[in-house]
């Protein structure tokens, strides 16, 4: 097993590069965390980091210093074992900032395209910066670069409302609507930045496999296995009982059966008084006689949580924020103690799971485009449980499980007329045939929130044919409100951005 904790050393980060004088980063962020002060001054640059840590995490396992360089680490490393035999002498390195450091110093930015893990990372070296996501950018990371102080953050609100002066455009990085000045650096990349022109060059570190493989059957399923077994082994922490949340289809529930090979766990699932998947669910519980509840977050409640959801994913898209608005609410119920989650969230994209027929050049295509488009989307930010203290971790976007699953033939995805066959057919010996069978049901669609959203636009007066549009500006009203404007999103009324966005669709149709 890793040597991870509960909670990662950090949660997320806020820093500060600058050749001037200035006081370490601060600015709103929806990560609930301590805050403690990191850096130092190198011989060109002065690094000033905010450390957003959980209570009981020591933050200085976060960065570190050696000699002219400064690392900073949100998040955590899954294949330090492998990192470690690369490293001359196998030196200790028990975090991962100091991980990233000796990396660094041996491979420069190439060390970024050896780490397995789900984290954001700044090294400041000499003059240059370099901020970098993991391979699906799962810990968002955005930056504000002006000449001389250059300022990068987990959140982009926290970057919102800084007033330094603009700078270059980076042309390789994202903007963000809503925001200017802020660019998002892309998953899987690492940008590299001269601290005291703000110029920079952008370096892919990974990309999803254009090619696919044909293996039998028996292969393909071993394969599958091992590469699913070793992700979810990497994400447990000794000591702690870890929380999967459980749907009851057959992405979390063998991640549920995965986890339950190496001891004791707890499986929760949520429904709405409108609609849930609690039998399913419960039929995995008992057979992996896991330590099961469930959660039942009234409809109403739930899309009280809009601008919440919206504010802690930074998402300006109408779906995502539709999938992860039940997952949301259910985090936001926990009790307090930081938890380690796991889910099954995203074996779809790589799988197809949501393409429903039989045709492979279509399949092909939706995983194509789907990995061509994750980007961006915020779909895997820790901050939608780090909101509330808990640590979530998605083992289908482990690396080397998403090179596996992308690069197999389509015919390996749907077979026997079922959607993601290999995956179904690596699990049927640890969970129940019913399960292994179970049609795809997408959490929005299990938990009512699609309908339910719509309804309440209905009720507004939209009709059907812009539902679609409604609720996309819905969703960049709330996106403005609570991360360009930094409103709280307790004070944000869902309700008065309901009626700004159809005063839009009304203006957009006149
Ligand atoms: P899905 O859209 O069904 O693929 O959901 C993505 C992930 O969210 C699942 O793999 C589960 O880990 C989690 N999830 C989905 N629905 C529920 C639910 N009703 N209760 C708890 N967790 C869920
Ligand atoms: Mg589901």
């Amino acid at each position: 097993m890793a040597h991870l904790g509960t909670l990662p050393p950090a949660l997320g980060f806020l820093v500060r590069a600058h050749t001037g004088a200035g006081a370490a980063p601060q600015g709103p962020v929806a990560t609930r965390a301590l805050h403690a002060e990191a850096g130092g001054a190198l011989s060109a640059q002065v690094l000033s980091a905010t450390v957003l840590h959980g209570p009981g995490t020591d933050p200085g396992r976060a960065w570190t210093r050696a000699g002219d360089t400064v690392v900073v680490v949100a998040g955590e490393f899954y294949n330090q074992d492998e990192l470690r035999s690369v490293l001359p002498g196998s030196p200790a390195c028990d975090s991962d900032a100091e991980l990233l450091a000796a990396l660094f110093d041996r491979y420069d930015l190439h060390a970024f395209r050896l780490v397995n893990g789900r984290f954001a990372a700044v090294v400041a070296s000499g003059a240059r910066l370099c901020a970098a996501t993991d391979h699906a950018g799962s810990v968002p990371l955005y930056l504000r670069p002006a000449p001389g102080d250059i300022r990068i953050a987990t959140e982009a609100k926290a970057l919102a409302a800084q007033g330094s002066p603009r700078g270059p455009s980076l042309p390789e990085t994202r903007r963000v609507p809503g925001l200017p000045g802020v660019r998002q650096v892309p998953a899987g990349t690492v940008l590299e930045l001269a601290v005291d022109s703000a110029d920079g060059s952008l370096h892919r570190t990974w990309e999803p496999p254009s090619a696919r493989r044909i293996l039998s059957e028996d292969a393909a399923c071993r394969a599958v296995r091992g590469a699913l077994e070793q992700a979810v082994e990497r994400r447990l922490a000794v000591g702690t009982k870890p929380l999967v949340v459980l749907s009851g289809g057959i992405d979390s529930s063998a991640v549920a059966a995965l986890a339950a090979a190496h001891g004791p766990l707890d499986t929760l699932s949520m429904g709405t008084d409108l609609s849930d998947e609690f039998p399913q669910a419960e039929v995995v519980a008992r057979h992996l006689a896991t330590d099961h509840s469930e959660l039942v977050i009234p409809m109403d409640t739930l899309l009280r949580r809009l601008p919440y959801t919206v504010w802690a994913a930074e998402t300006l898209d109408a779906d995502i924020v539709e999938y992860l608005l039940p997952l949301v609410g259910l985090y936001r119920e926990l009790p307090d103690t930081p938890r380690r989650v796991l889910t099954g969230y995203g074996a779809d994209i790589p799988l197809a799971g949501m393409h429903r027929e039989d045709r492979l050049p279509q399949l092909d295509t939706a995983v194509t485009h789907d990995m061509a488009t994750f980007d961006g989307l915020n779909e895997m930010s820790p901050v939608l449980a780090a909101a509330h203290g808990h640590w979530t971790s998605h083992p289908y976007w482990d690396r080397d499980v998403l090179d596996l699953l992308v690069g197999l033939e389509a015919g390996l995805k749907r077979r026997h007329g079922r959607d993601k066959w290999v995956l179904r057919a690596a699990m049927t010996d640890l969970l129940p045939e019913e399960t292994v069978s179970r049609p795809k049901l997408g959490v929005h669609e299990g938990s009512g929130v699609s309908v339910a959203f719509t309804r309440l636009l209905s009720d507004n007066g939209v009709p059907d044919r812009d539902i679609a549009t409604a609720k996309t500006l819905v969703v960049r009203e709330l996106f403005d409100r609570t991360v360009a404007e930094g409103g709280h999103p307790d004070q944000v009324s869902g309700e008065s951005a309901i009626h700004a966005a159809l005063r839009r669709l009304r203006q957009g149709a006149a």
